[in-house]
């Protein structure tokens, strides 16, 4: 018997060495879901659409190999006098793994469309197709891929509730799920965490937000820097606005979160935050920059 030359055995070293090809987020599936999901109609707390989409989400989550956790909880809305049920679902893979990603999204939607021009159409419920729904395709979408393929780090989904249930002005009436998140989260820990809100729209443009940047700069550094690597063109490296979102609440208890976010959207909080101001190109676009970090932490 001969000894090989080493070059034989070369072509099978690099092949074992090599990490498994990351799944491909697919845009058309992500924009399918959304589709669907807003079929359900406004999401607003309170609503039978928004128990029929907590439900939408929970059921195709518990098809996957994952564990699924609900966090309801009951908050006393002051304005109306009334008690409003609200839940956020919380979904881990690997739960086991201590090093953790999370990403996270807002569910529901907001029940005035006060940024139409006519104030006779303040007071009806937004579909948000992109405020909400755009997260929520995303992340579905992505747990599909997870549920293939393992990305050999700990991933949470969380979806909030109650994220934009305040009328203008009533400040102490948004992110009420990320913070009763955030104040139970006890000794949770994820390495860092994307939110994401508005990333669906098809004039797609995430610019760096402020808050992101000042307290999790380095994650912010990070994420567009791989969008740069995969010529994801809807990232723009330069810093603009600065959001009151559900990365707040979880930079509160120092979780190092960052808000992806189109805050340009024209049909912010108006009645056309339907499925046709979306695309799959969008989705595809932050999908894709998820995979890659899941599978490519590196
Ligand atoms: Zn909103």
């Amino acid at each position: 018997m001969r000894r090989a030359p080493l070059l034989f055995f070369l072509p099978f070293l690099l092949f074992g060495c090599a990490p498994a090809e990351p799944p491909v987020f697919s845009g058309a599936r992500a924009y399918e879901i959304l589709k669907e999901y807003c079929a359900l109609g406004p999401r607003v707390p309170g609503s039978e659409a928004h128990r029929q989409a907590a439900s939408f989400i929970a059921a195709r989550l518990e098809k996957l190999p994952l564990r699924v956790k609900l966090q309801p909880f009951t908050y006393y809305d002051s304005l109306k006098r009334d008690s409003v049920r609200f839940v956020n679902i919380i979904a881990a893979f690997q739960p086991e793994r201590k090093k953790r990603i999370l990403l996270c999204t807002h569910w529901e939607s907001r029940p005035y469309a006060d940024g139409e021009k006519d104030s006779a159409l303040h007071r009806q419920p937004i579909l948000g197709a992109n405020d909400g729904g755009s997260g929520v395709a995303i992340l579905l979408a992505l747990a599909e891929l997870l549920g293939e393929k393992d990305s050999k780090i700990g991933v949470d989904l969380v979806f909030f509730d109650g994220e934009d249930y305040g009328p203008e002005g009533v400040l102490s009436q948004y992110l009420i799920g990320s913070k009763y998140f955030a104040k139970n989260a006890g000794s949770y820990w994820a390495e860092y965490g994307i939110l994401l809100d508005m990333v669906g729209d098809s004039d797609l443009t995430i610019y760096q937000e402020q808050y992101s940047t000042l307290f999790a700069g380095k994650i912010v550094q990070k994420v567009f820097a791989r969008a740069r690597k995969l010529g994801l063109s809807a990232f723009v490296p330069e810093i603009r606005h600065a959001v009151m979102d559900d990365h707040l609440s979880l930079l509160d208890v120092g979780l190092p979160v960052i808000d992806l976010i189109d805050f340009d959207y024209p049909f912010w909080h108006t009645l056309a935050d339907r499925p046709e101001a979306c695309s799959p190109k969008s989705l595809e676009q932050v999908g894709r920059l998820l995979v890659s970090l899941l599978y490519e932490p590196e």
